[in-house]
């Protein structure tokens, strides 16, 4: 399979739509003292079809490090993240603080794993997996104190048993994977069957929901090997993968290396 079919067909790229509030977002608090996301001004709601083959929205997810002010900015590009629920009885849609900082310390993990992977990373793993002899494999997560195991001689016992002790990077692969299959799963990850004419048929994820899309865009991006970089115009993630997006690029798209070299341009004068 071709990357470009691939990724033509995650989370259902050509169906799946979203939508930003015009008016915006703001924080509230419910009436059990809760942070809150709601939708400002004028509740009307433009619909977007999310890049998928260019924009790294998990990226974009990641850098609000879960900072209250950094996540209005990304609402009021990409919208709610769609755990959305009806606040204290009232008619109005609003997202806790935590759901997303989850989601973002989420896709912390996940990438930190998934970089210490990729580089051979022996230290960064050596922090991640712990070792207690024969008896369990532990999972430390970056910037957390919650040790999770992985397999122990009553829990997944198999996994332990094809690892050799003191592996650091099966056990890694196991915990990134778990990682990412358990949040897809939360998101209510489905499938679907397309058939068009002159063509075989094709099976495809797909989300109902932004984050399950941002879920689904992190694990294909591991499973095709693609990495993500700054734009250096707009500062925008976006991805490079081989049959894609060269590795020397340097813009997320044709604006804005027109608009790089445009100033350049003027610079020299
Ligand atoms: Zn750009």
């Amino acid at each position: 399979m071709k990357f470009g079919e691939n990724i033509d067909g995650l989370a259902g790229c050509d169906r799946f739509i979203w939508s930003v509030n015009r008016g915006g977002y703001t924080w509230t608090k419910s009436e059990t003292d809760k942070d809150i996301l709601i939708e400002t001004g004028d509740r009307r709601p433009r619909w977007y079809h999310p890049d998928n083959k260019s924009k790294a929205y998990f990226m974009e997810l990641l850098d609000t490090q879960g900072n209250p002010d950094a996540i209005v900015e990304f609402a009021n590009r990409f919208g709610f993240l769609g755990e959305s629920q009806i606040i204290d009885g009232q008619k109005v849609l609003g997202e806790y603080v935590e759901d997303w900082q989850n989601a973002a310390q989420g896709i912390f993990e996940i990438t930190t794993l998934y970089d210490a992977l990729r580089s051979d990373k022996k230290q960064v793993l050596s922090e991640l997996i712990q070792w207690d002899g024969k008896k369990s494999v532990l999972y430390n997560p970056p910037g957390t104190d919650k040790l999770r195991i992985v397999s122990s001689t009553d829990y997944r016992p198999l996994s332990m048993l094809r690892w050799q002790q003191g592996d650091l990077v099966e056990p890694a692969k196991d915990v990134l994977s778990l990682l990412i299959t358990e949040f897809m799963q939360q998101q209510r990850i489905s499938a679907e069957m397309i058939w068009r004419q002159n063509s075989k048929p094709l099976l495809r994820p797909v989300s109902t929901t932004l984050l399950g899309f941002i879920w689904l865009q992190l694990a294909q991006v591991m499973e095709i090997g693609a990495t993500y970089r700054h734009c250096k115009e707009c500062e925008d993630w976006f991805l490079i993968w081989e049959g894609g997006r060269p590795a020397s690029r340097k813009y997320c798209s044709n604006t804005c290396r027109s608009r790089a070299y445009r100033r350049n341009q003027k610079d020299k004068h």
